[in-house]
């Protein structure tokens, strides 16, 4: 396995007014529980948000990355709409090496949460124990999730999320800046008043619906294939 050079240091991980303006911005709602910013633009806007693994309100919530910058999550919707993760998906079947691999990607997201439990002092969560996100360990069921794991972690611990993301470098890599005109930086941020909002978290949980990304194929439109909103 290769360093995880990618991972950005502790103190530039921590969450600033800004960057949580800038969350809401990206995402077009209001952002919560959001306790780190795993991944980061050259420019320093965050790529990824990473959501405590309890949210304030109790929910236990496995979706630690969240991938939140538009122009990576449309890439990435690109690539779901023209079937990839069918070929993923087959290919997991078929070759031992990448689904070992795929496991050990598994493995290390729900030690990166474990982490971030520690240092958000959410503490264990025992009803996701064993539980990532995305369709892992065995299946892909959400690219996003798989990428915004890859740009936390630093290339080589998510072997699928490492394609994807080479598969998007006609639109976005990492090392420039597409920030600009990505989202609307105009007036006030979505508000951030959560009095207003219901729970967000496991939909199966919660009963809300899942976001709305474009092209899941008919295998991918069960509850489990859901990208939970931080
Ligand atoms: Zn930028």
């Amino acid at each position: 396995m290769e360093a995880n050079t990618a991972a950005l240091p502790q103190e530039s991980r921590q969450p600033s007014e800004h960057d949580l303006d800038v969350l809401s911005r990206q995402l077009g709602r209001p952002v919560r529980d959001v306790v780190e910013i795993p991944a980061r633009c050259v420019c320093g806007n965050p790529l990824v948000a990473a959501t405590a693994p309890r949210l304030s309100n109790g929910t236990p919530f496995p979706t630690t990355f969240y991938l939140t910058h538009p122009v990576i999550t449309s890439a990435v919707s690109r690539l779901e709409a023209a079937g990839l993760m069918n070929r993923m998906n087959d290919r997991l079947s078929a070759e031992p090496d990448l689904a070992e691999s795929y496991r050990g990607a598994h493995e290390s997201y729900l030690q990166a949460r474990d982490q971030i439990a520690e240092r958000s002092g959410t503490g264990a969560v025992p009803e996701i124990a064993g539980v990532s996100a995305g369709g892992m360990p065995t299946r892909v069921k959400c690219l996003h999730v798989l990428v915004g794991h890859s740009l936390a972690a630093g290339p080589g611990v998510n072997p699928l999320g490492d394609e994807a993301l080479e598969a998007i470098s006609e639109w976005w890599t990492k090392d420039r800046c597409y920030c600009d005109g990505a989202w609307d930086t105009e007036g006030e941020a979505p508000s951030r008043d959560l009095s207003r909002h219901g729970p967000q978290g496991l939909p199966g949980i919660v009963g809300r619906p899942a976001p709305v990304r474009k092209s899941k194929t008919p295998e991918d439109t069960t509850a489990e294939t859901t990208e939970e909103r931080p």
